[in-house]
């Protein structure tokens, strides 16, 4: 399976003109990568102009009485293929609970999108993804995707070390018992990428902070290019 590596833009840029340059830069920095599988998480606004592959949340219902709210409906309908579920910053910023996270996970893979569920700790696991039965739970064999953010480490600066994001990525793949992708997000940067794919073994990385930063994120995306050729 190819590295995925996930550009979480958050609020940023502020202007769809900043949004369509840093997304042109990125898309011509990574033009030549084919081992891995690059996702760009943007606001919904520049989603749609941009045709970005990755969203950074959805509401549960796909249409309805639900003022300011984005349906996995509406993202599939443009062409988005992935959504981050669970963001921390969502979790404490907008007071999202683990039961409308689960809401939204099911929603979502039902539209047939990726998701990209965020948890900070183990515990969060079992209850976000509760109940997933039936066809969903297919959906989420096929779909599911889980980034590992350990709440210290986001927009700080002060990454896991490889030995403990190891043991984290470890301890969860005993709880998923799943083939499940398992991604490593927390103040990553060029210099670390590589090391939480190759030596603590994620499949992936979620990048926030330098993701928007374009020469920054296309060297995180070819250096972990590269080692995927070997
Ligand atoms: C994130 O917001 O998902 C994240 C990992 O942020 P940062 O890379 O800035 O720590």
């Amino acid at each position: 399976m190819k590295p995925i590596i996930i550009a979480n833009w958050k609020c940023n840029p502020s202007t769809l003109a900043e949004a369509k340059k840093l997304f042109n830069s990125v898309k011509i920095g990574i033009k030549n990568v084919k081992n891995t599988e690059v996702v760009i998480c943007s606001p919904f606004i520049y989603l749609s102009v941009l045709k970005t592959n990755g969203a950074q949340d959805c509401f549960w219902e796909n249409s309805g009485a639900y003022t300011g709210a984005i349906s996995p409906k509406m993202l599939k309908d443009l062409g988005c293929k992935y959504v981050i579920i669970g963001h921390s910053e969502r979790r404490k910023y907008q007071g999202e609970t683990d039961l409308m996270i689960n809401k939204k996970i099911k929603a979502a893979l039902k539209e047939g999108l990726k998701v990209v569920l965020c948890i900070e700790m183990l515990s969060q696991i079992k209850k976000d993804l509760e109940g997933l039965s039936g066809g969903i739970r297919q959906l989420a064999d096929k779909n599911l995707i889980l980034a590992f953010e350990p709440i210290s480490t986001i927009g700080t600066g002060k990454p896991y070390s490889i030995k403990a994001a190891k043991n984290a990525n470890f301890a969860i793949l005993r709880i998923l018992r799943k083939n499940i992708p398992i991604l490593y997000g927390g103040s990553v940067n060029s210099q670390n990428a590589k090391d939480y794919i190759k030596e603590a073994k994620f499949q992936g990385l979620l990048i926030g902070g330098a993701s928007i930063i374009a020469k920054e994120f296309v060297k995180i995306v070819k250096a972990v290019d590269l080692i995927s050729k070997i």
